[in-house]
C-alpha cells in the first residue's frame, strides 16, 4: 500500500447545517485537494433503485444514521483512490466513535495524520432557519438560501447559469429534529475524541459564508 503522508488532512464536523460542505467546497478550490462527503455519497447512492439504495434512502429520509460499517467500507475505498494522494477534505465523517477509531486506523495505514478536526459551532436556534431554506444548484451544486444566499438574478445560478434547483428531502423540519437528535447523542462524542488528541479547532460558524472562511484559513494556517 502507497505511503500517502503528503499534503493536507482535514476534517470538518459540527451540527446539521453548521456550513461543513460549503466551507469544504471553498477549502477545497483553496487547497486543490479532493472534498469527500459521506452524506453526498450516500445521497448518490439513494438515487439509484437498487435494493442498497432504497434501503439508505429510508435512512436518510428519517435522519438515521448509516451503519458504521457501510460508512468506514465506503471511506476506507474513496481514501484509496489516486485524487486522495495528495490530502483530502472530510465532511460529516467520522460521526461516531467508533468512525474515528476507525479513520484512525485507516490514517496509520497509509502513514497520514489529520491536520485538524475543524468543528463549525452554530447555535441550535439558528439551525433550523438555516437548513429550511437552503436549496442547490442541480447542475454545479452550488449552494443557496431563500434569505441569506440568493442568486444574483432570481432562478439563475451565479456560477454556471444554471436554471434548475433542488432541496434535499431530508431537509424538512422533523427530520431535521432527529438528525439533530442524532448528533447529539452520536456525534457529539467524538468531539472530545479529537480535543485530547490536540486536533480540535473550534470555528464560530455565525458570520457570513466569507467570514467563517477566513476564521478557517486562519486556523489552518493558510495566508
Ligand atoms: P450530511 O450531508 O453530512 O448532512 O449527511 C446527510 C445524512 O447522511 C445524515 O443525516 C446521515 O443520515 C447520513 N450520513 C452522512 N454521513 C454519515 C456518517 N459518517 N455516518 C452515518 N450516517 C451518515
Amino acid at each position: 500500500m502507497n505511503k500517502k503522508g503528503m499534503g493536507r488532512h482535514i476534517v470538518f464536523t459540527g451540527v446539521p447545517g453548521c456550513g461543513k460542505g460549503t466551507q469544504a467546497r471553498i477549502l477545497k478550490e483553496k487547497l486543490s485537494i479532493p472534498h469527500l462527503s459521506t452524506g453526498e455519497m450516500l445521497r448518490q447512492e439513494a438515487a439509484k433503485a437498487t435494493p442498497l439504495g432504497l434501503e439508505i434512502k429510508a435512512l436518510l429520509d428519517k435522519g438515521e444514521f448509516a451503519t458504521d460499517d457501510m460508512i468506514i467500507d465506503m471511506v476506507s475505498q474513496r481514501i484509496s483512490e489516486p485524487d486522495c494522494e495528495h490530502g483530502f477534505i472530510l465532511d460529516g465523517f467520522p460521526r461516531t466513535l467508533p468512525q474515528a477509531k476507525a479513520l484512525d486506523k485507516l490514517l496509520t495505514k497509509y502513514g497520514i495524520s489529520l491536520d485538524a478536526v475543524i468543528e463549525i459551532q452554530v447555535p441550535d436556534e439558528i439551525i433550523m432557519e438555516r437548513i429550511l431554506g437552503r436549496y442547490a444548484c442541480m447542475k454545479c451544486g452550488a449552494g443557496y438560501h431563500d434569505k441569506f444566499q440568493k442568486p444574483k438574478i432570481y432562478g439563475v445560478c451565479d456560477v454556471c447559469g444554471g436554471t434548475d434547483f433542488y432541496r434535499r428531502l431530508d431537509d424538512n423540519r422533523t427530520t431535521v429534529q432527529n438528525r439533530l437528535i442524532n448528533y447529539r447523542a452520536l456525534t457529539y462524542p467524538t468531539i472530545p475524541y479529537f480535543e485530547k488528541k490536540g486536533l480540535l479547532r473550534c470555528v464560530d460558524g455565525t458570520g457570513t459564508i466569507e467570514a467563517v472562511s477566513k476564521k478557517i484559513d486562519s486556523v489552518l494556517g493558510i495566508a
